[in-house]
Protein backbone atom coordinates (compact mmCIF):
# COMPACT_ATOMS: atom_id res chain seq x y z
CA UNK A 1 0.00 0.00 0.00
CA UNK A 2 1.35 3.56 -0.41
CA UNK A 3 1.96 6.14 1.82
CA UNK A 4 1.15 10.08 2.40
CA UNK A 5 4.27 11.54 1.13
CA UNK A 6 5.54 15.51 2.03
CA UNK A 7 8.52 17.11 1.03
CA UNK A 8 11.68 16.40 2.46
CA UNK A 9 12.79 20.06 3.01
CA UNK A 10 11.49 23.63 2.67
CA UNK A 11 12.12 25.29 -0.95
CA UNK A 12 11.21 28.74 -2.05
CA UNK A 13 11.34 31.32 -5.19
CA UNK A 14 10.36 34.68 -6.16
CA UNK A 15 7.91 36.01 -8.83
CA UNK A 16 5.01 38.09 -9.91
CA UNK A 17 1.66 37.23 -10.17
CA UNK A 18 0.07 37.11 -13.32
CA UNK A 19 -3.10 38.80 -12.69
CA UNK A 20 -1.85 41.07 -9.89
CA UNK A 21 1.44 41.85 -11.51
CA UNK A 22 2.27 42.05 -7.78
CA UNK A 23 5.65 40.41 -6.16
CA UNK A 24 5.55 37.36 -4.68
CA UNK A 25 7.40 35.08 -2.10
CA UNK A 26 6.90 31.41 -2.02
CA UNK A 27 7.57 29.00 0.47
CA UNK A 28 6.76 25.28 0.45
CA UNK A 29 7.13 23.39 3.66
CA UNK A 30 6.76 19.79 4.86
CA UNK A 31 4.08 19.08 6.80
CA UNK A 32 2.71 15.95 9.31
CA UNK A 33 0.50 13.39 7.69
CA UNK A 34 -3.02 13.91 7.36
CA UNK A 35 -2.28 18.26 7.17
CA UNK A 36 -3.28 18.01 3.45
CA UNK A 37 -2.36 20.52 0.88
CA UNK A 38 -2.79 24.33 2.59
CA UNK A 39 -2.32 27.48 1.29
CA UNK A 40 -1.03 30.26 4.29
CA UNK A 41 -0.43 33.68 3.80
CA UNK A 42 2.07 35.04 5.76
CA UNK A 43 1.57 38.87 5.50
CA UNK A 44 -1.82 38.61 7.07
CA UNK A 45 -1.42 35.14 9.09
CA UNK A 46 -4.89 33.02 7.01
CA UNK A 47 -4.48 29.26 6.52
CA UNK A 48 -6.70 28.04 3.44
CA UNK A 49 -7.15 24.37 3.12
CA UNK A 50 -6.94 23.61 -0.93
CA UNK A 51 -10.45 22.47 -0.97
CA UNK A 52 -13.95 22.49 -2.73
CA UNK A 53 -15.30 23.85 -0.08
CA UNK A 54 -12.63 27.05 0.18
CA UNK A 55 -13.22 27.71 -3.66
CA UNK A 56 -14.14 31.73 -4.55
CA UNK A 57 -13.29 32.79 -8.23
CA UNK A 58 -13.27 30.62 -10.78
CA UNK A 59 -13.17 33.48 -13.76
CA UNK A 60 -9.50 32.89 -14.89
CA UNK A 61 -8.09 31.77 -12.73
CA UNK A 62 -8.94 29.01 -9.18
CA UNK A 63 -9.04 31.24 -6.20
CA UNK A 64 -9.56 29.71 -2.65
CA UNK A 65 -10.27 32.15 0.06
CA UNK A 66 -11.22 31.74 3.65
CA UNK A 67 -12.24 34.38 6.14
CA UNK A 68 -12.23 37.05 3.15
CA UNK A 69 -8.66 36.53 2.21
CA UNK A 70 -8.25 34.57 -0.83
CA UNK A 71 -5.00 33.43 -2.70
CA UNK A 72 -4.92 33.21 -6.92
CA UNK A 73 -4.18 31.52 -9.38
CA UNK A 74 -3.37 28.09 -6.84
CA UNK A 75 -3.97 25.88 -9.93
CA UNK A 76 -0.33 25.37 -12.02
CA UNK A 77 1.00 24.74 -8.02
CA UNK A 78 -1.60 22.22 -7.05
CA UNK A 79 -1.10 20.76 -10.48
CA UNK A 80 2.04 19.73 -9.99
CA UNK A 81 1.94 19.02 -6.13
CA UNK A 82 -0.92 16.28 -7.33
CA UNK A 83 0.22 14.75 -10.03
CA UNK A 84 4.22 14.35 -8.39
CA UNK A 85 2.35 12.43 -4.90
CA UNK A 86 2.71 15.48 -2.36
CA UNK A 87 -0.16 14.77 -0.22
CA UNK A 88 0.64 17.14 2.78
CA UNK A 89 2.48 20.69 2.08
CA UNK A 90 2.86 23.88 3.53
CA UNK A 91 2.48 26.38 0.91
CA UNK A 92 3.45 30.33 2.19
CA UNK A 93 2.82 33.04 0.26
CA UNK A 94 3.03 37.19 1.00
CA UNK A 95 0.62 38.52 -1.09
CA UNK A 96 -2.14 37.41 -2.77
CA UNK A 97 -1.44 35.52 -6.01
CA UNK A 98 1.08 32.54 -6.13
CA UNK A 99 3.66 33.31 -8.83
CA UNK A 100 3.19 32.87 -12.38
CA UNK A 101 7.22 31.99 -13.02
CA UNK A 102 7.12 30.91 -16.55
CA UNK A 103 3.10 30.09 -17.07
CA UNK A 104 3.66 26.44 -16.41
CA UNK A 105 3.98 24.17 -14.14
CA UNK A 106 7.48 22.97 -14.84
CA UNK A 107 8.94 25.63 -12.08
CA UNK A 108 7.21 23.83 -9.52
CA UNK A 109 8.46 20.66 -11.03
CA UNK A 110 12.10 21.77 -10.26
CA UNK A 111 11.16 22.70 -6.81
CA UNK A 112 9.43 20.07 -5.74
CA UNK A 113 12.09 18.28 -6.84
CA UNK A 114 14.90 20.18 -5.22
CA UNK A 115 13.01 19.71 -2.11
CA UNK A 116 12.81 15.56 -2.49
CA UNK A 117 10.06 13.55 -1.25
CA UNK A 118 9.15 11.97 1.83
CA UNK A 119 6.96 8.69 2.56
CA UNK A 120 4.73 9.34 5.99
CA UNK A 121 4.07 6.13 7.96
CA UNK A 122 0.35 7.02 7.10
CA UNK A 123 -1.44 4.96 3.69
CA UNK A 124 -2.50 7.02 0.77
CA UNK A 125 -6.30 6.95 -0.23
CA UNK A 126 -6.94 7.45 -3.30
CA UNK A 127 -10.59 8.53 -4.81
CA UNK A 128 -12.15 5.71 -7.23
CA UNK A 129 -14.49 7.24 -9.63
CA UNK A 130 -17.16 3.78 -9.15
CA UNK A 131 -19.81 5.59 -12.18
CA UNK A 132 -20.11 8.51 -14.74
CA UNK A 133 -20.59 11.87 -13.58
CA UNK A 134 -20.93 14.98 -16.20
CA UNK A 135 -21.81 18.60 -16.02
CA UNK A 136 -23.10 19.98 -19.31
CA UNK A 137 -23.11 23.84 -19.61
CA UNK A 138 -24.44 25.24 -23.04
CA UNK A 139 -21.82 23.37 -25.87
CA UNK A 140 -19.37 23.08 -22.82
CA UNK A 141 -19.06 19.77 -20.39
CA UNK A 142 -16.97 17.49 -17.97
CA UNK A 143 -17.43 14.33 -17.38
CA UNK A 144 -15.95 11.89 -15.31
CA UNK A 145 -16.06 7.96 -15.59
CA UNK A 146 -14.14 4.70 -13.99
CA UNK A 147 -10.71 3.57 -14.30
CA UNK A 148 -7.80 2.35 -12.72
CA UNK A 149 -6.08 4.94 -13.44
CA UNK A 150 -5.97 9.00 -13.88
CA UNK A 151 -6.58 9.91 -17.10
CA UNK A 152 -7.21 13.24 -18.66
CA UNK A 153 -8.86 13.40 -22.32
CA UNK A 154 -9.42 16.97 -23.33
CA UNK A 155 -10.94 18.80 -26.46
CA UNK A 156 -11.15 22.64 -27.16
CA UNK A 157 -11.96 24.55 -29.61
CA UNK A 158 -12.33 28.80 -29.81
CA UNK A 159 -13.70 30.95 -32.52
CA UNK A 160 -10.45 32.07 -33.73
CA UNK A 161 -8.75 30.45 -36.93
CA UNK A 162 -5.55 29.54 -34.77
CA UNK A 163 -7.19 27.17 -32.57
CA UNK A 164 -10.86 25.89 -33.72
CA UNK A 165 -9.77 22.81 -32.67
CA UNK A 166 -6.83 20.92 -30.25
CA UNK A 167 -7.39 17.50 -28.92
CA UNK A 168 -4.99 15.68 -26.29
CA UNK A 169 -4.95 12.66 -24.00
CA UNK A 170 -2.95 11.38 -21.29
CA UNK A 171 -2.63 8.68 -18.82
CA UNK A 172 -1.21 11.23 -15.93
CA UNK A 173 2.05 9.94 -14.67
CA UNK A 174 4.83 11.53 -12.70
CA UNK A 175 6.40 10.85 -16.12
CA UNK A 176 3.77 11.90 -18.52
CA UNK A 177 3.35 14.95 -15.98
CA UNK A 178 6.86 16.21 -15.66
CA UNK A 179 7.58 15.69 -19.57
CA UNK A 180 4.34 16.01 -21.25
CA UNK A 181 2.01 18.06 -18.94
CA UNK A 182 3.77 20.50 -17.13
CA UNK A 183 5.86 22.62 -19.82
CA UNK A 184 2.73 23.61 -21.36
CA UNK A 185 1.71 27.65 -20.21
CA UNK A 186 -0.98 29.72 -20.12
CA UNK A 187 -2.10 30.82 -23.35
CA UNK A 188 -4.52 34.20 -24.01
CA UNK A 189 -5.78 35.74 -27.16
CA UNK A 190 -3.87 39.10 -27.96
CA UNK A 191 -7.35 40.41 -28.95
CA UNK A 192 -8.68 40.33 -24.99
CA UNK A 193 -5.56 41.42 -23.83
CA UNK A 194 -6.73 45.16 -23.21
CA UNK A 195 -10.33 43.78 -21.81
CA UNK A 196 -8.66 41.76 -19.25
CA UNK A 197 -6.09 44.72 -18.04
CA UNK A 198 -8.83 46.89 -17.88
CA UNK A 199 -10.61 44.52 -15.17
CA UNK A 200 -7.53 44.31 -13.41
CA UNK A 201 -6.49 41.50 -14.78
CA UNK A 202 -3.58 39.81 -16.26
CA UNK A 203 -1.29 43.05 -14.44
CA UNK A 204 1.48 40.80 -14.84
CA UNK A 205 0.98 39.14 -18.23
CA UNK A 206 4.06 38.95 -20.75
CA UNK A 207 5.56 37.09 -23.33
CA UNK A 208 8.02 35.80 -20.51
CA UNK A 209 4.69 33.79 -18.70
CA UNK A 210 2.44 33.20 -21.46
CA UNK A 211 1.66 32.14 -24.86
CA UNK A 212 0.39 35.18 -26.87
CA UNK A 213 -2.06 34.18 -29.84
CA UNK A 214 -2.44 37.31 -32.35
CA UNK A 215 -4.56 37.54 -35.28
CA UNK A 216 -2.18 35.43 -37.79
CA UNK A 217 -0.06 33.67 -35.46
CA UNK A 218 1.56 33.10 -31.82
CA UNK A 219 3.54 36.40 -30.85
CA UNK A 220 6.32 34.17 -28.75
CA UNK A 221 8.90 32.54 -30.47
CA UNK A 222 7.77 29.45 -30.33
CA UNK A 223 5.44 26.97 -28.95
CA UNK A 224 6.81 23.55 -26.76
CA UNK A 225 4.50 21.63 -27.86
CA UNK A 226 2.34 21.83 -31.38
CA UNK A 227 -0.56 20.85 -28.77
CA UNK A 228 0.52 23.18 -26.22
CA UNK A 229 -2.37 24.63 -25.62
CA UNK A 230 -4.64 21.97 -25.08
CA UNK A 231 -2.27 20.51 -22.56
CA UNK A 232 -2.05 23.35 -20.25
CA UNK A 233 -5.91 22.91 -20.12
CA UNK A 234 -5.10 19.08 -19.11
CA UNK A 235 -2.90 21.03 -16.66
CA UNK A 236 -5.45 22.99 -15.02
CA UNK A 237 -7.83 20.55 -14.57
CA UNK A 238 -5.10 18.17 -12.36
CA UNK A 239 -4.74 21.07 -10.44
CA UNK A 240 -8.36 21.74 -10.05
CA UNK A 241 -9.33 18.31 -9.64
CA UNK A 242 -6.82 18.02 -6.69
CA UNK A 243 -9.25 20.24 -4.52
CA UNK A 244 -10.86 16.70 -4.14
CA UNK A 245 -8.47 16.25 -1.89
CA UNK A 246 -6.97 12.87 -2.81
CA UNK A 247 -5.56 11.12 -6.05
CA UNK A 248 -8.10 10.48 -7.82
CA UNK A 249 -8.33 7.11 -10.28
CA UNK A 250 -11.10 7.97 -13.23
CA UNK A 251 -11.14 9.34 -16.36
CA UNK A 252 -11.86 13.33 -16.35
CA UNK A 253 -13.04 14.19 -20.35
CA UNK A 254 -13.51 17.61 -21.08
CA UNK A 255 -14.57 19.76 -24.05
CA UNK A 256 -14.56 23.52 -23.98
CA UNK A 257 -14.41 23.26 -20.17
CA UNK A 258 -12.63 25.48 -17.77
CA UNK A 259 -12.30 26.14 -14.00
CA UNK A 260 -15.73 26.86 -13.40
CA UNK A 261 -16.65 23.78 -15.03
CA UNK A 262 -14.06 21.73 -13.34
CA UNK A 263 -15.21 22.62 -10.02
CA UNK A 264 -18.65 22.01 -10.70
CA UNK A 265 -17.52 18.44 -11.84
CA UNK A 266 -15.41 17.98 -8.50
CA UNK A 267 -18.77 19.27 -6.55
CA UNK A 268 -21.39 17.15 -8.50
CA UNK A 269 -19.10 14.05 -7.72
CA UNK A 270 -19.07 14.44 -4.04
CA UNK A 271 -22.62 15.21 -4.12
CA UNK A 272 -23.11 11.78 -5.49
CA UNK A 273 -22.01 9.25 -2.82
CA UNK A 274 -22.72 5.67 -4.94
CA UNK A 275 -20.30 7.44 -7.69
CA UNK A 276 -17.10 7.62 -5.89
CA UNK A 277 -15.51 5.47 -2.69
CA UNK A 278 -12.15 6.19 -0.59
CA UNK A 279 -9.24 2.75 -0.80
CA UNK A 280 -6.19 1.99 -0.42
CA UNK A 281 -3.64 3.18 -2.97
CA UNK A 282 -1.31 0.93 -4.95
CA UNK A 283 2.42 1.54 -4.00
CA UNK A 284 3.62 4.24 -5.86
CA UNK A 285 6.91 2.90 -8.45
CA UNK A 286 9.89 5.23 -7.07
CA UNK A 287 11.05 8.78 -5.53
CA UNK A 288 12.94 9.73 -8.60
CA UNK A 289 11.68 12.68 -9.90
CA UNK A 290 12.58 13.28 -13.71
CA UNK A 291 14.50 16.54 -14.07
CA UNK A 292 13.81 19.13 -16.56
CA UNK A 293 16.53 20.67 -18.37
CA UNK A 294 17.73 24.60 -17.97
CA UNK A 295 15.35 24.97 -15.15
CA UNK A 296 16.62 25.36 -11.52
CA UNK A 297 15.34 26.16 -7.86
CA UNK A 298 16.67 28.68 -5.70
CA UNK A 299 17.01 27.34 -1.95
CA UNK A 300 14.82 28.32 1.12
ZN1 LIG B 1 -3.55 27.60 -16.31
Amino acid sequence: MGQRRTLRRAVGCTGIGLHSGKPVRLDLKPAPAEHGIRFVRTDVGVEIPATLEHLARLDHATTLSRDGVSVDTVEHLLSALRALGVDDVRVEVDSPEIPVLDGSAAPFVILIHEAGLQAHQTPRQVLKVLKPVEVVQGGKWARLSPADHLRVSYTIGFDHPLLRHQAASFRVTEQTFVEQIAPARTFGFLRDVETLRKNGLAQGGSLENAVVIGETGVLNSKLRFEDEFVRHKILDAIGDLALLGHPVHGHLEASKAGHALHAALGRKLMATPDAWSLGAFPALPSFDLPRLPGLAAEPA
